[in-house]
């Protein structure tokens, strides 16, 4: 394919030039078909360094709670929904005023998840915990027991999710995805799902325990774009299910600091059989005492990945300095209230220092965790705006640098020899205001407006 005239993205300015693409790479020369794109603007493929394709299918797929700001509105969306099962996703206390209302949703006969934006906390009334097998006394189930809950009440077509999930990135011109859906799914539907993708993935599969990750032999690229070489697990919960694991109590706690969801020896084991098995071992870690556990484990072990890092003691920066991060800007100010709740006042750590950690040389890239947050690059890059980063900066991190941290060195940019992964633009995607007219991952078109 031959692109003529377009406007080129390439080191923080768009260059008019002709462009060609053989096979799936950018190339020096190549026959047709001709593409005549006159002032349109082409810009790499976004890479979201840390997400759930899934996930978003489901934000979009199931009730969307994100907007519901009081409990009678909840109920009513609820009492509408024709699903035989009802799931939700969304609410958070700052919306609706509180956890989803118990005794309300219990008034109706059908079983009901309703999932905090985080993920990590749900309310289930009274008919979901029947086919769970496990009864809480305030439907509220957080963790592992959530594992529980997913694994009760899977999806009957998960496929359809995925398909919706890679069409929320594509449309915002995200090529790549490095993407976290082992949960609610086993491995076999997945793997399924994931041979028909049409946006590029790395897999990070979730391991409940070690010895599932020790059995497990299907790591590798699953096609030319999907990449099964990441684990996940996690250190810790969420600031705002008061779950993130701190080195001192939450305020107005005598003793409880969150939830370490695994020993520092555990993570270690993982670490040790990842490295065995030749793929990268992310982390979600939030609190500064689950950052301080990865790091002691990640100073053996180079190259693996924190997610997240929110709260960051001084003294584990060194231990810090041959992993990556994947960060997500926007968190500093979504999470404003948060911050001034939930952190001890005299914590003294990095809270939030992205910049920092970048103006030091730490190897960071950006990411959303769609579907905690909106998809959409635009917005990412707007909040690293306002946190200091340059345009130049913030498209990069977004770019190579997510592609970097998952072992590819000729993705994210526009160049020859480099995968043809690539969003058209009508108008200077730099001002944020547009998304793309079409995108192609390979040279092969996957999204058209
Ligand atoms: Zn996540």
């Amino acid at each position: 394919m031959v692109i003529k005239n377009a406007l080129i993205y390439q080191n923080g300015e768009f260059i008019k030039k002709d462009l060609y693409i053989q096979e799936k790479f950018f190339a020096l020369n190549s026959s047709g078909p001709f593409l005549h794109l006159s002032g349109m603007y082409l810009m790499p493929g976004f890479v979201d360094s840390h997400a759930h394709v899934l996930g978003v299918g489901h934000k979009y797929g199931y009730l969307n709670l994100e907007h519901i700001d009081s409990q009678e509105k909840l109920f009513d969306v609820i009492k509408n929904c024709n699903d035989t099962i009802i799931k939700g996703r969304g609410w958070s206390e700052q919306v609706l005023g509180g956890y989803p209302d118990w005794k309300l949703i219990n008034q109706i006969n059908k079983p009901i998840v309703l999932k905090r934006r985080c993920g990590h906390v749900a309310v289930l009334n009274k008919a979901a915990m029947d086919i769970v097998g496990i009864y809480k006394p305030d439907g509220v189930f957080k963790e592992k027991e959530l594992d529980m809950v997913e694994d009760k009440l899977k999806d009957e077509n998960p496929e359809k999710f995925f398909a919706m999930g890679e069409d929320q990135f594509l449309k915002h011109g995200v090529t790549f995805v490095h993407s976290d859906d082992l949960h609610g799914v086993s491995w076999e539907q997945l793997k399924k799902i994931l041979m028909k993708a049409r946006i590029r993935i790395f897999e990070k599969l979730y391991f409940a325990n070690v010895e599932d990750l020790v059995e497990f032999d299907e790591f590798g690229d699953l096609t030319e774009k999907v990449h099964v070489k990441g684990v996940k697990i996690f250190a810790d919960g969420s600031l705002g299910g008061k779950t993130a694991y701190l080195s001192v109590p939450y305020p107005g706690e005598e003793q409880y600091r969150g939830i370490r969801v695994l020993e520092t020896d555990k993570i270690e084991d993982f670490a040790r059989i990842c490295g065995e098995k030749k793929v990268q071992l992310s982390v979600h870690a939030i609190g500064d005492a689950a950052v301080h556990q990865v790091a002691t484990v990640y100073q053996r072990y180079p190259g693996n990945r924190i997610i997240h890092a929110q709260l960051v003691n001084r003294d584990d920066l060194p231990l810090l300095k041959e992993s990556y991060f994947s960060i997500q800007p926007h968190f500093a100010f979504e999470d404003q209230e948060l911050i001034v709740k939930r952190i001890p006042k005299d914590l003294d750590v990095l809270k939030y220092d992205f910049l920092n950690l970048f103006k030091q040389g730490f190897k960071i890239s950006f990411s959303t965790d769609a579907p905690v947050s909106p998809e959409d690059p635009k917005y990412v890059i707007e909040k690293a705006l306002r946190m200091g980063f340059s345009l130049k900066e913030a498209i990069e991190l977004y770019t190579v640098s997510g592609a970097r941290i998952a072992g590819f060195d000729i993705i994210g940019e526009i160049k020859e020899g480099y995968l043809a992964d690539f969003a058209i633009y009508e108008r200077n995607p730099l001002k944020l205001e547009d998304d793309p007219v079409a995108v192609y991952v390979s040279g092969e078109l996957v999204w058209e407006r």
